[in-house]
């Protein structure tokens, strides 16, 4: 691919990890299987979905080579060959992007699928294309909109097509160098600016409602990322297999599944994501559909809370971050969700914001994971008492029917033992035989 942005070299291995934040993949490829690059070899379903619920995320290869299974993971030993599976043929747009495998880029993971057909529910009338990046040295945006702008733009009118000529705005964090053919904004607000429910506040002037999401009040706002993914998809019928990460402070295409200890970054540890909402990566983490950039870890020295409450200021939310993370440290899950743990967007103002540099957003996500974790047991142990209930009733409804029939036999007389009227026809049954005195 003719690109200004430099593709990373194939690795020795591809890793894609099974349990993800958003849920967990079912691997679709067998252990020793050959993969084609763009073939399926995982998928992901909805919490709690049956033996027959259908995928809602699709992994797909990011080269031809052999699948290794792992109890954790599934590991890609690339072949070195550049077989491809066949183009995508999905017919429709929201179709083609569950398809291609793609979800929100800008770090939701969101199926994109799911979202377009929000959007197409609810008759949404703007769609906002969002390439405002909040932290320091994160550019993969960026890079997409100097390099691939055809893309992003075949990206954009597929969406607003199916959308029927929404209103189209490109939200961006700096004027861009060449004009581009849709309406631009520059979004410098206080951090993160970028936020979606902010974004459409600031741009449009509406709000959605607490606890929802701008397609509540017809706004549908996509990352450029995934925009250009659904450009690929659409034109081109490539799935999404790479994407542009900022790694240290350059953009490559770098292939879903590259492990991060064989990025060319310098010999310390790394942090998947950027340098606020970013988080320790550990030894066998690899890029994944959500790696906006990877950044070397500055060392840093915490000390104690200082309760000076300056990441309750910064939340965005109006949280009490120190709150939260003081009930987190003691493990009182009830207090959490009191002190509206669920409604952290995961922005990292509260660890900016924080004198003591405490690690606020890694703990709230920890919490948040073990919260969500329990619910997915809850569920699922909710949907198994049901169908065992369910089971029980049939069951017994059955047994009923039986014994209901059993007893109206019983109690039917026997033709032969009904009284026969003089003019009744006769039976051709011969009459029984009288009894003996
Ligand atoms: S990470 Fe969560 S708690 Fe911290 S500032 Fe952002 S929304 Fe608030
Ligand atoms: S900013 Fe840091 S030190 Fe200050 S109250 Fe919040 S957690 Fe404590």
């Amino acid at each position: 691919m003719a690109s200004a942005v430099a593709e990373l070299p194939l690795p020795a291995v591809l890793r894609y990890p099974l349990a993800t934040p958003v849920g967990r993949f079912r691997p679709s490829a067998e252990d020793g299987a050959r993969a084609r690059l763009g073939d399926v070899i995982a998928e992901r379903f909805e919490a709690g979905g049956g033996a027959d619920a259908k995928p809602i995320e699709v992994l797909r290869a990011a080269a031809s080579g052999r699948i290794e299974r792992t109890p954790t993971a599934l590991l890609l030993h690339p072949d070195g060959s550049a077989e491809r599976a066949p183009p995508l043929q999905a017919p429709s747009l929201v179709e083609r992007t569950l398809e291609a495998g793609i979800v929100g880029l800008g770090g939701a993971g969101y199926p994109t699928h799911l979202k377009l057909r929000q959007a197409l529910e609810r008759n949404a009338h703007a769609l906002i294309v969002n390439a405002v990046e909040c932290e320091a040295g994160v550019n993969a945006d960026r890079a997409l909109l100097n390099h691939h702008a055809d893309d992003v733009l075949h990206g954009i009118h597929a969406v607003a097509d199916a959308l029927g000529a929404p209103r189209v705005t490109l939200a961006v964090s700096a004027p861009l160098p060449a004009a581009i053919d849709v309406a631009t904004q520059v979004v410098d607000g206080p951090y993160p600016a970028g936020w979606e429910r902010a974004l459409t506040q600031r741009l449009l002037g509406v709000e959605a409602p607490p606890g929802g999401y701008p397609t509540d009040v017809g706004v549908l706002v996509l990352n450029v990322a995934t925009v250009f993914a659904i450009g690929r998809a659409w034109r081109r019928g490539e799935p999404l297999t790479q994407r542009v990460v900022t790694v240290g402070q350059r953009e490559f295409w770098v292939r879903i599944g590259h492990p991060v200890a064989e990025l060319p970054l310098p010999p310390r540890v790394a942090i998947v994501g950027g340098p606020v909402t970013g988080w320790p990566a550990d030894v066998d983490a690899a890029v994944g559909k959500t790696t906006r950039a990877v950044t070397p870890r500055p060392a840093v020295a915490t000390s104690p809370c200082i309760r000076c409450g300056w990441c309750a200021t910064a939340c965005p939310q109006g949280l009490l971050p120190q709150e939260l993370w003081h009930e987190i440290a003691a493990g009182r899950w009830a207090q959490t969700e009191r002190l509206r743990l669920a409604d952290c967007i995961e922005c990292g103002a509260c660890d900016l914001a924080c004198p003591s540099q405490l690690p606020l957003l890694a703990a709230l996500r920890h919490a948040k994971s073990q919260r969500m974790e329990a619910a997915r047991r809850d569920r699922a142990a909710n949907l198994a008492r049901t169908r065992f209930e369910a089971r029980n009733a049939r069951l017994a409804a059955r047994a009923e029917a039986d014994r209901a029939k059993r007893a109206n036999r019983l109690q039917a007389p026997r033709d032969w033992m009904r009284p026969r009227s003089a003019d009744a026809p006769r039976s051709n049954q011969p009459d029984p035989e009288p009894h003996a005195p």
